[in-house]
């Protein structure tokens, strides 16, 4: 069975921290391969990871979690 959005979104840290299981990180492909939605915002999330990995931003914005929650809330 396909994952909604909301199923991904509680997946995505899993997802991109790489501690996800192969089965659930497929439903994911799969979702992100036909949701333009979700792989957008995945995209934006990796370039953040990237920026911070590179030691260009050492932390993120104050309350940036929770504003990235409010906002897929109100999309999705
Ligand atoms: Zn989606």
């Amino acid at each position: 069975m396909a994952m909604t959005c909301n199923e991904v979104w509680r997946e995505v840290s899993n997802y991109i921290d790489d501690s996800i299981s192969p089965a659930m990180r497929k439903q994911v492909e799969l979702h992100l391969s036909y949701c333009r939605h979700c792989a957008a915002i995945i995209d934006g999330v990796h370039n953040i990871i990237t920026l911070v990995a590179d030691g260009r931003v050492f932390c993120l914005p104050a309350g940036f979690s929770a504003r990235l929650h409010a906002r897929l809330k109100s999309e999705l």
